[in-house]
């Protein structure tokens, strides 16, 4: 099968992919299957990611990293999902990739000097802490309260679906520092922290879920967690802006690891469909097979295409919000068909554990839903692209 892997474009991006390929191909589908059967966390494919430098893709070279553009990235978390680890792989590393980059932007040099090393290293583990269950994607709406004592904040409130939290030892947390009444905008008074995930105050339960189980997601309750002030990223009330800040990069990799997924997803389809002998010939002779699957094809590599041109104007310091939303969408959309052909052209063995792909569909899902759903993207488009009154 051609292989369509626009991102990989110059002889130094096709060497990221083959780096990447050859760690990923260490950790095959029985590794991750039973890593998902026990929900154990694929500890030993994140040290050979960390080892090989990778944590610091993007991360600038003077703390450790190799200071490359958000098109590397991309490639890297591309042939991550692609491989058998599909999106748990994804998940357990995807923060340590630009996750972090509020502090690149925003942190002090001293903050910088003491945090990135250890995130690049592998040494220490990030979780992000946004989403509140009664505030969903409106994220103006959180409760969770920073309140200034002296030399510290006191951080009460409670997060959901913070995922890797069971392993992290630190959070980038988001929390009110100022009540909405008193701010001009509801998405000022919000501010950013990195902090100590210290289990005396905080409380993290996993949430059961449909897929991804080797890496966890968490209600996490945070009573009372006592973080210095030299915790705070840049200025207070400035947390929203600093997380929109590394929206576009976020969704270009979102968009990057579920075209992944679903060329594996593809690929193991195309495989089965060339052998698998019914009625006395291959069942990918027949149109109703090939054909579905030579669509996943076309839309992938459209996704692709545009997930490298959002790329391109993201690392060019361009506006790219609709081409990364866009991406995003197709993408996601894309791979998710390619998970749900991958299990129909395998018939009653697409839902057998043995074939894995059941395991990629139920990973698949959560990459339409999060961490922005579909509906948030077209709402975007329609406003910023269209100049349709704003919906939400
Ligand atoms: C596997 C997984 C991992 C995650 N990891 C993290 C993490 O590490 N850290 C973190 O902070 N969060 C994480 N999340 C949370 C994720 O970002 C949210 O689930 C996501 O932002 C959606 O929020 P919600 O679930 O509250 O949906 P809601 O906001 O409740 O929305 C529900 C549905 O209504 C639709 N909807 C809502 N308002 C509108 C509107 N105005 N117009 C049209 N449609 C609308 C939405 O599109 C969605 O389909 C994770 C989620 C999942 C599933």
């Amino acid at each position: 099968m051609k292989l369509f892997e626009a991102l990989a474009d110059t002889p130094e991006r096709r060497d990221i992919r083959d780096s990447i390929r050859s760690i990923c191909d260490q950790f095959d589908d029985h590794y991750w299957s039973e890593k998902d059967r026990t929900h154990s966390f694929p500890f030993e494919f994140c040290e050979a990611i960390a080892k090989g430098g990778w944590l610091g893709i993007a991360m600038p070279e003077e703390f450790g990293g190799a200071g490359l553009g958000v098109t590397e990235a991309a490639i890297m978390m591309q042939e991550i999902g692609r491989s058998a680890g599909v999106f748990a792989a994804c998940s357990a590393v995807h923060i340590n990739i630009f996750g972090l980059h509020s502090i690149v932007r925003h942190g002090t040099p001293a903050q910088q000097k003491a945090w990135l090393p250890d995130i690049i290293s592998g040494a220490s583990r990030a979780c992000f802490g946004v989403t509140e269950p009664d505030a969903g994607l409106d994220t103006s709406k959180i409760k969770t309260r920073a309140l200034r004592e002296g030399d510290h904040y006191i951080i009460k409130g409670q997060k959901i679906w913070t995922s890797t939290a069971q392993q992290a030892d630190k959070v980038v947390l988001l929390a009110r520092t100022k009540p909405v009444e008193q701010c001009t905008k509801p998405t000022d008074g919000l501010s950013l922290f990195y902090a100590d995930l210290d289990r005396k105050s905080v409380e993290i339960r996993e949430i059961p879920k449909m897929g991804r189980h080797a890496v966890n997601s968490n209600q996490v309750f945070y009573d009372n967690l006592k973080v210095p002030a030299d915790r705070l990223i840049g200025e207070e009330g400035k947390g929203f802006r600093y997380i929109l800040d590394s929206l576009n990069s976020e969704r270009i990799l979102n968009a990057a690891e579920a075209i992944g997924i679903g060329r594996r997803a593809l690929e193991k389809a195309v495989t089965y469909a060339d052998e698998r002998v019914v009625f006395g010939r291959k069942i990918g002779q027949n149109q109703s097979i090939q054909h579905p699957l030579a669509e996943c094809w076309a839309e992938l590599y459209a996704a692709d295409l545009m997930t490298l041109h959002a790329a391109k104007l993201h690392d060019a310091g361009e506006p790219c919000g609709a081409e990364a939303n866009a991406a995003k969408y197709l993408a996601a959309d894309a791979g998710f068909k390619a998970c749900d052909r991958a299990i129909r052209t395998h018939g009653g063995m697409g839902y057998a554990a043995e074939y894995h792909v059941e395991r990629y569909f139920r990973e698949m899902v959560a990459t339409q839903l999060a961490p922005v759903s579909r509906e948030m993207i077209l709402c975007y488009i329609a406003e910023r692209e269209l100049g349709l009154p704003k919906s939400y």
